[in-house]
């Protein structure tokens, strides 16, 4: 039972997801473990999806139904999580609760945390301690967050408490995994985003995509969202219902992030970790302004820092604000810099997990990308391009992250930071000077 227990618990499922047989369906539902639960609440007028929290009246279609030989709505919203129609129940476990094991030491991890991170991480051990409500870590790109999270779930996890560690980035899933792995080798660990087909498995510290959040419910005591101003998490708002909803009524919530966008954070009880983990001050970007009349939309700017840059040693990340302008420059740098191995990676494409794989192994030494990359991934030494800085998509959060990416590591602690545009935006502005404002606090 058990077993179940720790599979189903928490979660928020359709039939199909459940892998059950038909006895063992038929025998929980009698004897109330299971719960079939209504997938929209309906209020006087308006419908909402139970499981996404989608209230929009366009969000929801009509559709024959084959059980029903009726027609009825579904919820367009979440679709891709498989069909929610009016008679398709979602089932919550209401059985035993979980017992997850006894752990006298179920970190493994040894290393040292700076002045910095012990503070962080001392608060982080408290609010879960005390079952604080909220406690937001803003800690600038390369503090070295993760190490902090450490003791505080340690101690969750001694206590039997389950954890989940959110983010909306898939890519920050992928990076983290494995570091929980070793730093908590023993400990059952389910690492979930879009496609990977880790659904069915579970653990008392889950990694996940907050999309994948909308499978839960009451779930987990502590949680933590990382990046937590990633988009897409602050654009569509029933990732943060599900994220809210996925955590039980004394939950903690820890929220990470380097650059708070959002009012709501800013009121929260906050400690702030100005210094990267290496001491190194945050790279400053480099400004470069491209006239209007310049044909070369800024690729002269670009030829000319390449040939003088500080360190030729290191490998290049090039961002550009759109999937069609990253296409167009791809055989222009491939042209120019022949001896150089050059690759392209984007949201949609298939091979994006390789090929981001490939230039942490420095089998690349040019990555042009999109914003897929501006947080989350760690290169120990890379110099950073923005082409057309000044394009709507680089908001000043995305800038910071993206400068945020070079000088990462001790022994390069340096990168180039560069943006090119021509007319100099609000967010780039803004951008600058918080990175130059946290180097203040920090002491340099
Ligand atoms: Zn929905
Ligand atoms: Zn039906």
């Amino acid at each position: 039972m058990n077993d179940q227990a720790q599979r189903l618990a928490g979660r928020l499922l359709l039939h199909e997801e459940l892998q059950l047989s038909e006895p063992e369906m038929t025998h929980y539902l009698a004897t109330n473990k299971l719960t079939a639960l209504s997938p929209f609440l309906k209020n006087f007028l308006s419908l909402q999806c139970r499981r996404c929290g989608n209230k929009q009246r366009h969000l929801f279609g009509e559709m024959p139904c084959s059980n029903c030989k009726k027609t009825h709505a579904y919820c367009r919203k979440c679709i891709n999580m498989g069909r929610v129609m009016a008679c398709t129940p979602l089932y919550w476990w209401t059985g035993p609760k979980p017992v997850w094991p006894q752990l006298a030491h179920p970190m493994v991890w040894s290393g040292q945390l700076t002045p910095a991170q012990q503070k962080a991480s001392n608060c982080i051990y408290h609010a879960i301690k005390t079952g604080q409500a909220s406690l937001l870590i803003h800690a600038v790109c390369g503090a070295g967050k993760t190490e902090m999270l450490f003791e505080g779930i340690a101690f969750a996890l001694k206590s039997q408490k389950r954890i989940c560690l959110a983010t909306p980035r898939a890519d920050v899933v992928r990076e983290l995994l494995p570091r929980f792995e070793q730093a908590f080798l023993g400990v059952e660990i389910v690492g979930l985003y879009g496609g990977n087909g880790a659904h069915q498995q579970t653990g008392q510290l889950t990694i996940a995509t907050t999309h994948q959040l909308l499978r839960y419910q009451h779930a987990f005591d502590v949680m933590i969202i990382d990046e937590v101003d990633a988009f897409p998490y602050h654009a569509d708002p029933s990732l943060p219902y599900a994220t809210k909803r996925a955590q039980t009524q004394q939950a903690t919530t820890i929220y990470l992030t380097a650059t708070p966008r959002e009012k709501r954070l800013k009121r929260l009880p906050t400690i702030f970790v100005p210094v990267r983990y290496h001491g190194y001050p945050l790279p400053i970007p480099q400004l470069k302004i491209v006239p209007l009349f310049d044909h070369s939309h800024g690729l002269t700017s670009l030829w000319t820092w390449y040939k003088g840059r500080t360190d030729p040693n290191r490998q290049l990340l090039i961002f550009t604000a759109t999937i069609k302008q990253a296409n167009q420059l791809f055989p222009v740098i491939k042209r120019r810099y022949p001896d150089q191995r050059v690759m392209l990676v984007h949201a949609n494409d298939a091979e994006r997990i390789d090929k981001v794989r490939q230039f942490r192994d420095k089998q690349l030494d040019i990555l042009i990308t999109t914003t897929i990359l501006e947080r989350g991934v760690t290169f120990p030494s890379v110099d950073v391009v923005v082409l057309q800085a000044d394009h709507h998509v680089f908001d000043q959060a995305a800038l910071v992250q993206i400068a945020g990416r070079a000088g990462r590591d001790p022994k390069d602690p340096n990168g180039d930071v560069i943006f090119i545009y021509s007319g100099k935006t609000r967010a780039i502005a803004h951008a600058v000077r918080a990175i130059k404002r946290m180097n203040k606090k920090a002491g340099f």
